[in-house]
């Protein structure tokens, strides 16, 4: 089985895609199809001995759609770019044609019905004739070339019983310039049938046009909620400075390899990931963090690719390039995160599905209505009349573009925003979920805290064990772990020059310390139990202060106390306070001691803490919660804590450095800076809100547009729906719908 990310080509609405579902998971070897019409994005997990790509290619050319592998595209340039900008330009160049034609004969329309409905206005000063000669000139431009893919759309339903918005509008204007050609070149026909003396070309020519000019809008505003992406891969630098055999050369992006050093200069973009070398300098990372503030460098730090120096000049080695960069990453991830499908979407989709069919069938039903009860009513001729307007403005105000633009569009600009202010949506489901959560629990360590302690106090228990002695073989055995408490241990032992001693046997025990072998000693470093009494009066009064205190044994013999101190995030209280404030709950787990972990809670201005949890048991707390009712999201560094951000509904990881690949994370916070958390729910809410509001509007547009256009209220108020407003209202609303989650890219967090 293997899984593809394919682009789709010649999509021209969101019944399309449900379309192109169903067609090719009747293919033997496919297990699994998922098509995005707002990312023109399709996700299939096939079986590539039974089907390949060319043999899914041939069931939808049939019908118009490309399926195109993205991996065979260059991956450094965004991939849409140039064939949807053909497409746009051709859309335009019709629309453009087809408006102002659709305008004129609006209003002429207008003025007809207003010339003999009111006394004030002179008729329409064009003969019959002459205006249905017109008529058909221009109706046949407007169906056979502006409206080719409507009329396509028909005919793939004829031949391959497959029916699209397309269908709808080219069945409709089909009909009404058939039966107008016929009454035309035929008018006998019309004393023989008793048939009213209309002609219908002028609905042909206003609602292709204006439905053409409405996907015209409809495909510029779906091209600029995507625009997040392309921002993101104009990032990247198109050059570097590299120092090779003693010079310096500029070579293209992708000439750069691993290990090379990398000069840049002041106010230089840089451009891949690395590792300075040499000088010292601040750099603006906004562009990937969201963080405003210019983070100072220097020799052994991290760069990353597409931020840009200040004033100083460095070298750095390059780390990372191509696919595996960070801003790679994060580009990979707001695509898939922009593809993906909220649950929200759900319902939306089974009724796409049934929609074109059962609208078909509505259209016919109300033709039928009005050729029976109506002649009944108000004569054959005027019935009949009603009938082929009912029929056309039913296929015509259908809308399932609204409905299935409704929750992507918004999704993907709400992705895009996110990445833009630091905040990495993984998918669409965990920015839906975090509208609804009602309990939020955090770490302590690299969460509230800065996740960098520093060694405060060491404390000796033993005659023969001093400061150095106990700080060098701690060392010695910290150097092996890679927990933050481990990192500021061994910083120590650097700064006072200290020789480490060779360990054997050495051994993590997560959330509890290490051990191993040194000198022959069994050496261990862990956190205090309650069997630790005969320290109790050394070690409360530094737990008090909120430092985490460790016990170096020999031996089984505690030798030495070493007192480490974190200080709380600047933003975390604020942070804290604004969830709070939004009535969520806070609470703070931790593996950590609980009076040292009370000292940090209050700071926050956390009182609902959990202690002494063992890091395997973090998963556990988060569903007693879940049990209790409640909606979790748990915010942790990803490292200890994976299996409880699995557990929650929504996971948060605060990513430090360059590590955002953190698989358990729903949403991943760059920087770790927790009150990204905060805008992070103000996006979320934001989204729901426009997802609802488009939900509702497209329905509405349906519910109520349907009923009208097919004369329903007809006999209840007197009213009808000219199929002219019915295409003016179908181009209203996807435009709308896609408005909407535009404003979205306005909204402040
Ligand atoms: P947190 O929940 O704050 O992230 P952990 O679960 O990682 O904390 O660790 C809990 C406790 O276990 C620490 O406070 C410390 O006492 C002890 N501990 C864990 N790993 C180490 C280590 N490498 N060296 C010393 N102590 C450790
Ligand atoms: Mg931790």
């Amino acid at each position: 089985m293997e899984k593809r990310q394919l682009r789709v080509t010649g999509m021209h609405c969101a019944s399309c895609a449900t379309i192109i579902g169903q067609r090719l998971s009747k293919l033997p070897g496919i297990q699994n199809v998922s098509v995005n019409y707002a990312t023109e994005k399709a996700s299939i997990d096939y079986d590539p001995s039974k089907v390949s790509l060319a043999g899914m290619n041939a069931e939808t050319n049939k019908l118009g759609y490309s399926l195109i592998d993205q991996s065979a595209e260059t991956q450094t340039t965004p991939p849409t770019v140039s064939q949807e900008t053909d497409d746009l330009i051709n859309l335009k160049n019709k629309a453009l044609f087809a408006l102002p034609l659709a305008l004129l004969v609006f209003l002429l329309m207008m003025w007809d019905i207003a010339g003999r409905t009111m006394a004030a206005i002179p008729i329409l000063p064009l003969p019959m004739e002459l205006f249905n000669i017109i008529g058909l000139l221009l109706s046949s431009v407007m169906l056979f070339w502006i409206g080719q893919p409507f009329l396509k759309g028909f005919f793939n339903f004829l031949r391959f019983r497959v029916a699209n918005m397309d269908t709808l509008i080219g069945l409709g204007t089909l009909v009404a310039y058939v039966y107008s050609l016929a009454i035309t070149l035929l008018p006998q026909l019309k004393t023989i049938f008793n048939l009213p003396d209309y002609t219908y070309f002028d609905v042909t020519i206003v609602v292709i046009g204006f439905v053409v000019f409405g996907k015209y809008l409809e495909a510029r505003s779906k091209n600029s909620t995507g625009e997040a992406i392309k921002q993101l891969f104009s990032l990247q630098a198109k050059s570097a400075l590299l120092w090779r055999d003693g010079q310096e050369i500029e070579v293209p992006i992708s000439e750069v390899i691993i290990g090379d050093t990398i000069i840049v200069k002041p106010g230089a973009k840089i451009p891949v990931d690395g590792k300075i070398s040499e000088g010292k300098t601040s750099i603006d990372e906004s562009m990937v963090s969201g963080e405003a503030l210019p983070v100072d460098k220097g020799p052994g730090d991290h760069v990353i690719g597409a931020t840009i120096n200040k004033q100083g000049s460095f070298r750095f080695i390059a780390t990372k390039i191509g696919n595996d960069t960070f801003l790679s990453q994060i580009i990979r991830f707001v695509e898939e995160a922009q593809g993906s499908r909220a649950p929200i979407q759900a319902m939306a989709d089974r009724i796409s599905a049934i929609f074109v069919p059962t609208v078909l069938g509505i259209a016919l039903l109300s033709l039928l209505a009005w050729l029976t009860i109506g002649t009944a009513t108000i004569g054959f001729s005027a019935a009949l009349s009603y009938g082929i307007l009912s029929f056309v403005g039913v296929l015509v105000i259908a809308c399932p573009c609204a409905l299935g633009l409704a929750t992507p569009t918004a999704i993907i600009v709400a992705v895009g925003k996110g990445a833009s202010h630091g905040i990495l949506i993984r998918n669409a489901e965990a920015l839906e979920k975090l509208s609804s959560i009602t309990t939020v629990v955090m770490d302590k360590t690299g969460t509230i805290t800065s996740g960098q302690p520093r060694l405060s106090d060491i404390i000796p228990l033993h005659d023969s064990w001093n400061e150095q002695r106990i700080i060098q073989f701690s060392a010695s055995l910290e150097r092996l772990s890679e927990h933050p408490l481990a990192t500021a241990i061994t910083a120590v032992a650097k700064e006072r020059h200290l020789s480490l001693i060779t360990t054997s046997d050495f051994r993590s025990q997560e959330g509890v310390g290490v051990s191993g072998q040194l000198e022959g000693l069994a050496v261990s470093i862990r956190k205090p139990t309650r069997n630790d009494n005969a320290w109790k009066n050394r070690l409360a009064p530094l737990q008090a202060q909120g430092k985490t205190v460790v016990i170096l044994e020999v031996d089984n013999q505690p030798v030495g106390l070493l007192a480490l101190s974190d200080t709380i995030k600047p933003t975390a209280a604020q942070a804290v306070a604004a969830l709070q404030a939004r009535h969520i709950e806070v609470i703070m787990l931790t593996g950590d001691n609980r009076a040292a972990a009370e000292y940090i809670a209050a700071q926050a201005g956390i009182t609902n803490i959990v202690a002494e949890v063992l890091p395997h048991e973090k998963a556990g707390k988060i569903k007693e919660l879940q049990n209790q009712g409640k909606k979790v999201a748990m915010a942790g560094d990803g490292i200890n804590d994976a299996p409880a951000l699995a557990q929650a509904d929504v996971g948060i990881a605060m990513a430090t450095g360059t590590d955002i690949a953190i698989e358990s994370a729903g949403i991943t916070l760059l920087h770790g800076d927790i009150t990204k958390l905060v805008h992070a729910f103000t996006l979320s809410h934001a989204t729901m809100r426009t997802i609802k509001q488009n939900l509702f509007w497209a329905f509405m547009y349906n519910v109520i547009g349907i009923p009208l256009a097919a004369g329903l209220f007809y006999p209840l108020w007197g009213i009808t729906l000219n199929p002219v407003f019915a295409g003016l209202a179908m181009a209203i609303s996807s435009v709308s719908v896609i408005g909407n989650s535009l404003r979205l890219k306005t909204k402040r967090l």
